[in-house]
């Protein structure tokens, strides 16, 4: 499992048990031979750290200790049979969990779905409304189904991901091209410091992003529809 994947892992395990929390979550593996974890709130964020010897464990092991760790940083209850289920699956897994000394090669992300080719939404929308101005950053459906991070761009990646969850004949095109819209006006329109804090969403996005011709439509669609895809 690489970072990225934790990360979403962690972030998903955290919204399933806290869906009001909103939080940002910053998961990574540590070099370490033991089976020592660390979990703490700072600066606004849930900082967890995994060791690297479960790299390699089944995602099931992870999603359990994650469970476990985030119950533990805000003092809830924990059910003896969720510990006893990460000892069990630890032991039958124990085979896997050779520390790893490698990371693995990043996954490779597809920008060619079933129903959707982000590659050819990308150019038209960099066509009509960027002036064919935006360089095409690597495109890729996201590895894992996300209901909460619909997209995300990351200049130091050069990396545009859309959730694969629509990646649906249930979803109409107009959706993941505001989607797609929406992540390359963060390619145009880089963060601004306001108080020492990077703004993502300012005012010109927003002011930007309305301009998309379905927005409105999209919005309500979305409102509607997330939850049953
Ligand atoms: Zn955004």
């Amino acid at each position: 499992m690489t970072d990225h994947a934790l990360n979403q892992l962690c972030q998903e395990v955290f919204s399933d048990i806290f869906p009001e929390k909103q939080v940002k979550i910053e998961a990574s593996f540590y070099p370490s031979r033991s089976l020592k974890h660390s979990v703490k709130f700072q600066n606004g964020k849930v900082k967890i750290r995994i060791a690297e010897t479960l790299r390699s464990a089944p995602e099931i092991i992870i999603k359990t200790l994650c469970t476990i760790l985030f119950l533990k940083l805000f003092r809830f209850k924990i059910d003896r049979r969720l510990y006893q289920h990460y000892r069990e699956y630890l032991e039958k897994n124990a085979h896997l969990l050779q520390p790893v000394k490698k990371r693995p090669p990043s996954p490779r992300y597809s920008s060619v779905g079933i129903y959707f080719n982000l590659e050819k939404i990308f150019e038209r929308l960099n066509h009509a409304f960027f002036e064919n101005r935006l360089q095409k950053p690597v495109l890729g459906w996201s590895l894992k189904k996300s209901y909460r991070r619909l997209g995300f761009y990351s200049g130091e990646k050069n990396l545009l991901v859309i959730s694969r969850i629509f990646d649906s004949k249930k979803v109409p095109e107009s959706v993941v091209e505001y989607l797609m819209y929406h992540e390359m006006l963060h390619i145009d329109l880089p963060a601004v410091k306001v108080n020492h804090r990077r703004r993502i969403h300012g005012a010109e996005f927003k002011i930007r992003e309305r301009l998309y011709p379905h927005y409105d439509e999209v919005q309500k669609w979305l409102k509607k529809n997330l939850k049953r895809l």
